[in-house]
């Protein structure tokens, strides 16, 4: 019999000193830090706003510019199919089909198949149906209110990815269900616009989509590139991450939230077992992976997760990496980023705790 025993090394205390404490609320996440001027070689950086949000792509080599207007046109066609606003899109249909199986595009099937396995895999914490429960926050139309406890069970019931089903091409939701791939969308679509590049020979270009940063090989000089990770309380630069050819994609309520009329922050990540914002203590989390749709899903479902949970899924899986902050300012980090992740020189008074793995043996 196959026996896994779960032996979690401590954590290991890079940096003994007092955590950071109470810090003012600010905007968080990840952004391309500079050094982008490498070598000779021809590049092209383009700003545009899509998915929501703004975009930056920097592409480097022979080709840049016509990869560059060909990465946006993927970028603005996958928008067209995903928006759950826009009436012309795949998602509309599906959320308005009323209980009838509604054809979409392969992509889309491609990105809804993802993420209903995701939310499987992550126990539900990642639930790309509580569009209703997140409308009822004001999440969607940026008007907030505190729905009653009463409102938010009412409204939990048509919520369930086991709700959707998918066959031959279509997608079929139950009535009263609702997608909302903002979970994913990004990081999927930031997939496709490495793919593109990677078929007009680009081997070097650094994607920023709203914050999911997203690099096709090294700079052109060879090295990694260098991601900063944003303080989720300030704003600032809290450290560096290097990497190639992967995508680091960040969660937390910092950048959508609104106070409520208890004082209390609430942000636009929903628990999805209570039907309210996420509130367990994470501010922030960092997922570091190969492909940027598994980031971003799991980036989503570890804050909902919380540090424990988020710890065992680590634990289980490993095929990942992720920086956790918690609100009263401690870091944790998985091993396989130990010596990739550095603190900048304001910061370097934070405890890091590096999160090892387990010993998985057979007997
Ligand atoms: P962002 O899109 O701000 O970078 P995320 O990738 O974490 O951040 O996605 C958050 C979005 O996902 C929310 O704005 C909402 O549309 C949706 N969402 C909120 N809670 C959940 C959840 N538990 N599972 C899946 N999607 C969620
Ligand atoms: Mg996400």
């Amino acid at each position: 019999m196959k026996v896994r025993s779960f032996r979690m090394a401590g954590n290991m205390n890079l940096r003994l000193a007092a955590a950071a404490v109470a810090l003012p609320v600010a905007v968080f996440g990840l952004a391309a830090c500079s050094g982008l001027q490498g070598g000779q070689a021809e590049v092209y950086s383009e700003s545009f706003f899509a998915m929501d949000t703004y975009m930056t792509f920097t592409i480097y080599g022979a080709n840049a510019d016509t990869a560059l207007k060909q990465a946006e046109g993927q970028i603005k066609e996958l928008e067209g199919l995903w928006s759950v606003t826009d009436t012309g899109s795949d998602i509309y249909a599906a959320n308005h089909s009323g209980g009838e199986p509604v054809v979409v595009d392969e992509k889309t099937f491609e990105l809804i198949d993802f993420v209903l396995d995701m939310a499987e895999e992550t126990g539900g914490a990642l639930e790309p149906t509580i569009y209703p429960v997140l409308s009822a926050w004001g999440f969607t139309t940026g008007e907030n209110r505190e729905p009653s406890a009463q409102e938010i069970a009412e409204l939990l019931k048509s919520v369930g990815y086991e709700k959707v089903q998918m066959e031959g091409g279509s997608v079929c939701l139950e009535e009263g269900c609702m997608l909302d791939l903002g979970s994913v969308g990004k990081g999927f679509a930031g997939d496709e616009v490495v793919q593109v590049l990677k078929e007009s020979g680009i081997e070097s270009a650094l994607l920023d989509i709203g914050g999911n940063i997203q690099a096709v090989g090294t700079r052109p000089d060879g090295s990694g590139w260098r991601v900063g990770l944003k303080d989720p309380f300030s704003g600032g630069v809290l450290g560096v991450i290097k990497i190639s050819e992967e995508a680091v994609v960040t969660s937390g309520s910092y950048e959508r939230y609104f106070i409520g009329a208890d004082g209390k922050r609430y942000g636009h990540i929903i628990d999805p077992a209570t039907g309210y914002p996420v509130d367990n203590g994470l501010a922030s989390v960092s997922v570091i992976a190969g492909e940027g749709k598994l980031c971003d899903a799991l980036s989503t479902a570890l804050f909902v997760m919380g540090l424990e949970g988020a710890k065992d899924y680590w634990q289980q899986n490993q095929d990942f990496d992720m920086i956790l902050i918690t609100e009263d300012g401690s870091i944790y980090i998985t091993e396989g980023i130990k010596d990739r992740f550095s603190l900048q020189e304001e910061y370097r008074n934070m405890l890091v705790n590096v999160i090892e793995g387990m010993t998985i043996s057979e007997s």
